[in-house]
């Protein structure tokens, strides 16, 4: 729980569009009235106004403050998974921010380092929903390592790991198992292997716990793409890619329940 009596610093990321700019200028309007400081740069809470993928924006501009900052979203589009509040309730929400200790829930994240043949300096990441492995020309070939062992060759598409609040985007769309966010865990889905009598992999989406340290090592020289969330980033030279459950995790702040498995039926069911 927020302390009462601290004043709450808050910023608010826009998707852009004339529906949100209009709901973000409100909300601001109302908070500063409330007494609140809007702060862009340190703020204690992050509002997104627009989908996920405003959401994933505001996640990777604060990502450098996790331990200090948590995010609330409101949708202006269709129901976002995490953005679940309404234009109509924003009021509400506002009152929320306004007048009650909030309760903050904490999902983990998942920690993506790059390693280079050449040596030098290494590239880390944090991804709320995923990272993904493509090759951009021809077939994907990637020695899979999971705690030091050589668990498979796999020869594809490409590779997703996802996070556990991730596992209901991309890793959904691969047939992946939708985990609740209170597992501390990443998951490791296939896009597209190629298996037949020679070339062989597991086939079925990889759950791992914490501790478990999965590294993918390109096996041939093809050009692919990294993505981590919404990011495309294109690496040359990387001799391998380590993924992990993260130490740091995203704070959400909560105004009401919320569970995690009517979030999924709303989105995916009916709302
Ligand atoms: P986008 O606008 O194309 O969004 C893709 C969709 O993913 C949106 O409908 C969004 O609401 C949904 N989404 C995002 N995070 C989600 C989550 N955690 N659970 C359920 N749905 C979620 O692209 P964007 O806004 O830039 O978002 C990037 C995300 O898109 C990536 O992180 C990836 O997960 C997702 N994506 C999905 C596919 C697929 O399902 N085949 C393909 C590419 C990317």
């Amino acid at each position: 729980m927020r302390p009462k009596q601290e004043p709450l610093k808050f910023a608010i990321t826009s998707k852009g569009d004339a529906t949100s700019n209009t709901l973000m200028q409100k909300m601001k309007t109302y908070l500063v009235d409330f007494g609140l400081e809007y702060d862009e740069d340190e703020p204690d809470l992050v509002i997104s106004v627009g989908g996920d993928g405003t959401l994933l924006y505001a996640f990777h501009r604060y990502c450098q403050r996790l331990d200090k900052t948590a995010f609330v979203g409101v949708h202006t589009g269709h129901l976002g998974f995490y953005a679940d509040w309404v234009p109509e309730e924003i009021e509400k929400l506002v009152i929320a921010i306004a007048k009650t200790p909030y309760q903050i829930v904490e999902y983990p994240l998942l920690e993506v380092i790059v390693r280079y043949i050449s040596g030098g300096q290494e590239a880390r990441y944090l991804a709320l929903n995923e990272c993904t492995v493509k090759s951009l020309t021809g077939t994907l070939v990637m020695d899979v390592e999971i705690k030091g062992d050589l668990f498979e060759t796999f020869r594809g598409d490409g590779l997703c790991i996802s996070t556990p609040t991730g596992s209901t985007a991309y890793n959904k769309a691969l047939g992946g198992a939708i985990l609740h966010p209170s597992l501390e865990a990443i998951q490791l889905a296939e896009m597209a292997s190629i298996n037949n009598r020679v070339f062989r992999t597991i086939g079925s989406p990889l759950v791992l716990p914490a501790h478990h340290t999965c590294i993918l090592k390109p096996v041939n020289q093809v050009d692919f793409q990294i993505s981590i969330d919404h990011l495309s980033l294109l690496h040359k030279d990387v001799k391998l890619i380590q993924c992990r459950v993260a130490d740091e995790k995203i704070r959400f702040a909560r105004f009401r329940p919320f569970p995690f498995w009517k979030r999924v039926r709303d989105s995916f069911i009916a709302d």
